[in-house]
């Protein structure tokens, strides 16, 4: 049976407070090879290293949400890029933009945090994860001037911005939402992004896919994801799971 890499998830989030450390332990054996915790702020960034200290396939993203820039003050670039160095820090991540929420940092104040950490990311050879939720015109802007390796995590854009974002050297990056009803748009660009450029994921504990919607997500639940993009592609499961799994080890787990 072919493993899985979450290439998105949140253990450090409160939902896992309760059997953090039997579930997190027992991913390998329910057929989970890799995760990759994305952080939130500095101390989210040091839960994430410390779990990645303890078990041997998490590793770390460090960086700052565009939702957490609003309380970000300056020091927090030094302590993202002094967390960085650590052996299992395989990104920057999650960074990018948010325009979802009206009680969200101004625009101008997350780009100019999306803008630094794309450079710490360039100056480290470290690849980005990008959150982009309502901001496609911007982040694919700022992509395009910084050139960074990475992922567009969670992908919300048209097949057109796909293709903008894969040959900028981008990986896309699908999870649950790519299974729901009237999902249109992510199956669209499920089914044509080529293959050694799609990463699956969780955002656990959200995104839980069909038939688990609604539930707190973890990583086992990527064989539905999985299950439903190999079905659009027309591949099998165990041929996805696969790929993405050595499209995820290229992009973080390899030395540029
Ligand atoms: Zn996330």
């Amino acid at each position: 049976m072919a493993m899985i890499f979450d290439s998105h998830a949140h253990y450090d989030d409160g939902a896992f407070d309760a059997d953090r450390a039997e579930l997190l332990a027992s991913l390998p054996t329910q057929g989970v090879g890799a995760v990759i915790n994305a952080a939130t702020d500095p101390v989210s960034a040091e839960r994430c290293l410390r779990m990645a200290a303890t078990y041997p396939h998490v590793y770390a993203a460090v960086g700052i949400h565009p939702e957490a820039v609003g309380r970000a003050t300056d020091d927090w670039l030094a302590r993202i890029a002094r967390l960085a160095r650590e052996q299992k820090a395989v990104a920057i991540g999650e960074i990018g933009l948010d325009y979802h929420y009206d009680d969200a940092a101004p625009r101008e104040v997350q780009q100019q945090w999306f803008r630094r950490q794309l450079a710490l990311a360039g100056e480290m050879n470290l690849p980005v994860i990008v959150h982009d939720r309502d901001a496609h015109e911007d982040v694919l802007a700022l992509l395009r001037e910084y050139r960074p390796r990475g992922v567009v995590h969670c992908f919300s854009g048209s097949v057109e911005m796909m293709r903008e974002v894969v040959s900028l050297g981008m990986y896309i990056g699908l999870g649950g939402a790519t299974t729901f009803k009237n999902a249109k748009r992510p199956a669209a660009v499920a089914a044509a992004v080529p293959a050694d450029r799609l990463l699956l994921e969780t955002d656990a504990p959200y995104m839980a896919p069909e038939p688990c919607r609604g539930h707190r997500c973890d990583s086992t639940l990527v064989r539905h994801t999985a299950a439903r993009i190999a079905e659009l592609r027309g591949v099998s499961t165990e041929e996805l799971l696969r790929q993405t799994y050595a499209n995820a080890e290229r992009l973080f787990l390899q030395k540029a």
